[in-house]
């Protein structure tokens, strides 16, 4: 089954992927990360999906649902934690489609206001090298530009810079937002306030899968 993680870029999903993945038993499946990969490795989608994500628009449902399925796999005993998928109500159809092997049980709102996202992208930095994520201001790393981590240099994503940022959220608000109200109406909605540290959001989406029995 499937636990879809939404929320706006830079509300800290991919974050809160990897705890909800590590601590609570879940695969985490990111789209954004998948989608990284094969541009990493030049591969055809990676070649059409490249610049794009670069202008910080939407990359097509076909390559999408190419990327779930690879992603998504066939093992229904799975707990699988979506994170960057759906994000338009056709996606969300799709999905809903593949419920047989996957069915959505829960969509987690991660809710955090639009002056902080943008606070939060703008200064986020990634390791190169082991993907670890940071904040110039907010979790800044020992060293100047150096992984904490593994000492790997860090970059910005180059969808991270003010212009594809005001795109991916003005994509997010024309696009994305009616997703929650697809879940709303199927029930399955559930919304997680997003402020605070990252240990205090996790558990607040640890208690939002303990009233479901997920953890
Ligand atoms: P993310 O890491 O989730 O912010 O995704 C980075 C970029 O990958 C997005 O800005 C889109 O260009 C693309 N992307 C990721 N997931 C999707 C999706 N479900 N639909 C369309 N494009 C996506």
């Amino acid at each position: 089954m499937i636990v879809v993680l939404t929320g706006a870029p830079g509300a800290g999903k991919g974050t809160q992927a990897d705890m909800i993945a590590s601590r609570a038993g879940f695969r985490k499946v990111s789209t954004g990360d998948a989608l990284r990969k094969h541009v990493q490795i030049k591969s055809l989608i990676g070649q059409q999906a490249e610049a794009v994500m670069a202008r910080g628009e939407l990359v097509s449902d076909e390559i999408l649902f190419e990327i779930l399925r690879e992603e998504l796999g066939p093992n229904p005993e799975e707990k699988i934690l979506l994170d960057g998928y759906p994000r338009n109500v056709a996606q969300a159809k799709t999905l809903n489609s593949l419920g047989k092997v996957h069915p959505v049980v829960l969509a987690i709102h991660l809710d955090v206001d639009a002056s902080e996202l943008v606070t939060r992208l703008s200064g986020r930095r990634v390791c190169g090298n082991c993907g670890a994520t940071f904040h110039v201001r907010l979790t800044p790393t020992k060293a100047s530009g150096i992984c904490d981590k593994c000492g790997g240099s860090l970059q910005q994503r180059t969808d991270d810079r003010e212009e594809s940022v005001r795109t991916r959220l003005s994509v997010y608000d024309s696009t994305t937002k009616p997703v929650l109200e697809y879940y709303r109406e199927k029930g399955l909605y559930d919304r997680v306030d997003g402020k605070g540290t990252t240990e205090e959001v996790f558990s607040k989406l640890n208690a939002s899968l303990n009233r479901l029995g997920l953890t």
